[in-house]
């Protein structure tokens, strides 16, 4: 099968066209974060005119760089959520459209599924999964008993991960998106601050980063109520090793309680340096198999909802012409049946 995806969740357009499922055959990604930057994040109604203006030609530069017919597609996959509602409506209009045109089946997409199904695009997947998705929206850990299912079994109470590193990095002065610049940083550090960690009850999956950023800010307000010049680099380190200690931690404890076969990294942050080397050597050491999407299929891309849809292409379960745009939709709904 050849399923086109396309992606406009939050600020990438991006149009991919994916054969079985796993074989990428191209994945264009328009990023907008110049025109965030001078915002210092992303603008909602900006978001949506950019992804209007180059929808369509990227469309058109993705069929054509694939080399497949646009009669020979098999579906069109869009993002339908989680996301900016704004942002999603254009993907789904294009998507919408190119479906109806060319009489194919439409598959209505969850962003996380494809956060996390960008791992097939390297490998197999076996199930029983436990996924760590750690993003811009998200931080959750998400059981998979089998193929296509979720069942999330932790999440932040407060803010994502991505979030804490966007308001830790504006708060050191970097420029949006902060989190690799956090990691540059904390890479370069040669000292660490110390910083809380924060576990929540013992037996819970769940996560809570919004202490932590309170501490890094009150750290930087300090210094500068003060006059003194502040070890951004130390700061970034601590940060990073606070946020780094309790995913792995609570990770490997999930994967333990539920036999999980592998780990599976997903969500921007897995392109964390810090993050990818501790799971790395903990999951060396301890026997767990891990995967981690390669760099382009971290942050988003329509390749990953190319291979969340082809779950529901293998089973027939298709989207509704009506279908809606929903900021809000539910990862566990999602599962196939
Ligand atoms: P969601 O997927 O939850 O809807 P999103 O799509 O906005 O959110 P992603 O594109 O998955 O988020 O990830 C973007 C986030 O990843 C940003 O918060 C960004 O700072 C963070 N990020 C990217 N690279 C790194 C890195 N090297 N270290 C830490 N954070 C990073
Ligand atoms: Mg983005
Ligand atoms: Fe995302």
């Amino acid at each position: 099968s050849y399923i086109l995806a396309v992606e406009t969740s939050c600020d990438e357009t991006s149009v991919s066209v994916i054969k079985n499922g796993r074989e990428v055959l191209v994945n264009l990604i328009a990023s907008q974060i110049e025109t965030h930057k001078a915002f210092g994040g992303v603008v909602p109604e900006v978001a949506s005119r950019k992804h209007v203006e180059v929808i369509t030609l990227i469309m058109e530069q993705a069929i054509e760089a694939s080399g497949i017919q646009p009669k020979n597609l098999s579906a069109i996959a869009v993002t339908q959520g989680p996301g900016l509602v704004g942002a999603l409506l254009v993907g789904i209009v294009a998507a919408k459209t190119l479906a109806m045109a060319l009489d194919k089946p439409l598959i209505g997409t969850h962003h996380i599924a494809g956060h996390i199904y960008a791992n097939r695009l390297v490998e197999e997947i076996e199930y029983p999964a436990m996924a760590l998705v750690v993003s811009g929206g998200h931080t959750e850990l998400t059981h998979i008993p089998s193929e296509g299912k979720f069942e999330v079994i932790g999440r932040t109470r407060d803010d994502a991960v991505g979030e804490a590193y966007d308001k830790v990095a504006r708060a050191l002065g970097c420029p949006y998106p902060g989190g690799p610049h956090v990691d540059r940083m904390a890479h370069e550090a040669k000292t660490v601050t110390p910083l809380p960690r924060v576990w929540l009850e013992p037996d819970s999956y769940d996560f809570s980063f919004s202490g932590l950023k309170s501490a890094v800010l009150n750290i930087v307000n300090q210094a500068s109520m003060k006059g003194e010049t502040l070890d951004r680099s130390s700061v970034a380190r601590g940060f990073q090793e606070s946020v780094v200690e309790v995913l792995v931690e609570k990770a490997v404890r999930a994967v333990r309680a539920y036999g999980s076969k592998q780990l599976l990294l997903s969500g921007g942050v897995a392109a964390n340096k810090g993050l990818r080397k501790a799971l790395e050597e903990r999951c060396a050491k301890e026997n767990i198999k891990l995967l981690i999407p390669p760099m382009e299929y971290c942050t988003d891309n329509a390749a990953m909802i190319g291979a969340a849809a082809y779950l529901k292409w293998e089973r027939g379960m298709f989207s509704d012409l009506k279908m809606q745009a929903e900021p809000g939709l539910s990862l566990e709904n999602w599962s196939v049946e």
